[in-house]
C-alpha cells in the first residue's frame, strides 16, 4: 500500500486494506488456496523456519488471505497483532489453553456462550486450570473470586443470550488491578460497536461466524490485542492446527468491507422489533441494550454506539407457548446460527444451552420460553408481521 501521513477511518482501512496485488494487477484479492509456499534459495527457507526472515511457509502457519483478514480486524478493534482460526471456539480454546497453564485459574462470567461454558467448567479442570464462574454483575463476587494464582479474566458483553451487559470500564481497571489478562468475547457488539481494547482489554476474541461474516456462509475465529500474547497463541495455534483456511479467509475480509453498513441496518431493524415486541399482549417481556428498561441501560450507552442485532423476549405462557411461537413462524428461520443476512429465532434452553443443567440455566437467566431474535437485513415490518402473526 502507499504511504500516506493521513490515518484512514478504521471502516475505510476495512475495506482498503488489501495485501500486495501480483503482477495480474487484479483490483480484488486472489484467493490462495495452496497449502504451501516456495522457495527459490535453501538458506532463505532456513530462515523462513528460524524466523529470521517474515515469509509464509506453510498455511498451517501463515497465508496471505489470513494475513488480510487479521490486518482489518487489528485495525477495526484498535490492536497490534492477530491470529486467525477456523471456528470461533477454536480461538476460545487457543486464548485460554495458550496461556494459562496447570495450577493457573481463571475467572470467567457465568454467561457465556454455550460452548465457552462446557470447555472452561467440563475441561479446564482436567489439565489443572481452576476457574470460577461469577455473575456478570455482581462485582463483590469478582473480588472474591480472586486468588494468588489468578491469571485470566473472561468475560462476553453483550451476553449470549440475555444480552447483560458488562460495564468494561470497571472490568479494565479490575484486570488491572489485579494484574490479569483481559479476554473479552466481543462477538455480540462487533468492534463497530464496541472496542474493549480502549477499556484495558488484553485480548479481544470473536465467532467471525456471526456478524463477520454476516452472511452465513463460512466459519471462522480471530483474535487481536497484546503482541506477547498473541505470539503465545500463534506458538501455541502453529503446533495444534486450528488454522482459518485461505478460502474461509478470503469470505471473511470480503465481508468487513460491509460490516458497517450491514451493521447499522441490524441495529435500525432490532430496535424497531424490540419496540413492536414490548407493545404486544403475549410478550412477558423484551430485553434489548438500547431499551430504556434494560437494567444496565446506563453501561450500554456509555460502550456501545448501537444495541446490536440480537433481541431476547419471553413469549407469555413458557415453554408451550414458546414451542407454538418458534412453530408458527412463515419467514424467520428457525436455526442455530446468528448474525445472517436472515432473520432468526432460536429457543437457547433446548440448543446452545441444552448441556446445562436447568439450575445453571436459570442461574444465568435462560427461562424455559426464552426466545433469541437473530434480526436480519429483510425489510424491517416483513419481519415484525411475521413476529405478529406468530404471536397471535
Ligand atoms: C458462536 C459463538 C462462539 C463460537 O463460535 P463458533 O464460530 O461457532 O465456533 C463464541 N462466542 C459467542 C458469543 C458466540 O456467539
Amino acid at each position: 500500500m502507499s504511504e500516506t501521513n493521513k490515518k484512514l477511518n478504521p471502516v475505510t482501512e476495512a475495506i482498503r486494506i488489501q495485501i500486495p496485488r501480483t503482477e495480474e494487477g487484479e483490483h480484488s484479492t486472489p484467493m490462495y488456496l495452496t497449502s504451501s509456499f516456495t522457495f527459490n534459495e535453501a538458506e532463505n527457507m532456513r530462515a523462513a523456519f528460524a524466523d529470521e526472515i517474515d515469509e509464509n511457509i506453510y498455511s498451517r502457519f501463515t497465508n496471505p488471505n489470513v494475513d488480510e483478514f487479521i490486518q482489518k480486524m487489528c485495525v477495526l478493534e484498535g490492536a497490534e497483532a492477530g491470529y486467525a482460526t477456523a471456528t470461533g471456539m477454536a480461538v476460545v480454546f487457543a486464548s485460554i489453553f495458550a496461556l494459562l497453564k496447570q495450577g493457573d485459574h481463571l475467572i470467567c462470567c457465568s454467561s457465556v456462550f454455550g460452548s465457552t461454558h462446557t470447555m472452561v467448567t467440563k475441561f479446564l479442570p482436567r489439565y489443572g486450570i481452576e476457574a470460577t464462574l461469577v455473575d456478570a454483575n455482581d462485582k463483590d463476587a469478582w473480588e472474591k473470586a480472586v486468588k494468588p494464582n489468578s491469571k485470566m479474566v473472561y468475560l462476553e458483553t453483550p451476553t449470549n443470550p440475555q444480552l447483560e451487559i458488562i460495564d468494561l470500564e470497571w472490568a479494565g481497571n479490575f484486570a488491572q488491578q489485579h494484574n490479569l489478562i483481559l479476554n473479552v468475547d466481543n462477538c455480540f457488539a462487533t468492534p463497530l460497536l464496541q472496542k474493549p481494547i480502549e477499556y484495558g482489554a488484553d485480548l479481544v476474541v470473536h465467532s467471525a461466524t456471526k456478524w463477520i461474516d454476516g452472511q452465513g456462509r463460512v466459519l471462522g475465529g480471530v483474535v487481536v490485542g497484546r503482541k506477547d500474547l498473541i505470539h503465545d497463541i500463534y506458538l501455541f495455534s502453529r503446533n495444534t492446527g486450528p488454522s482459518l483456511s485461505p478460502f474461509n479467509a478470503w469470505v471473511l475480509s470480503k465481508s468487513l468491507e460491509t460490516l458497517d453498513v450491514r451493521l447499522q441496518r441490524h441495529c435500525e431493524n432490532a430496535i424497531k422489533v424490540a419496540e413492536v415486541l414490548k407493545q404486544h399482549k403475549n410478550v412477558e417481556w423484551v430485553k434489548y441494550p438500547f431499551l430504556k428498561d434494560h437494567p444496565q441501560h446506563a453501561i450500554a450507552k456509555k460502550q456501545m454506539k448501537a444495541g446490536g442485532g440480537i433481541v431476547c423476549f419471553e413469549v407469555k405462557g413458557g415453554i408451550e407457548s414458546g414451542r407454538k411461537f418458534l412453530n408458527s413462524l412463515k419467514m424467520l428461520s428457525m436455526t442455530a446460527n446468528l448474525g445472517d443476512t436472515r432473520s432468526i429465532a432460536s429457543h437457547p434452553a433446548s440448543t446452545t444451552h441444552s448441556k446445562l443443567t436447568e439450575q445453571e440455566r436459570l442461574n444465568v437467566g435462560i427461562t424455559p420460553g426464552l426466545i433469541r431474535i437473530s434480526v436480519g437485513l429483510e425489510y424491517v415490518d416483513d419481519i415484525i408481521d411475521d413476529l405478529n402473526q406468530a404471536l397471535g
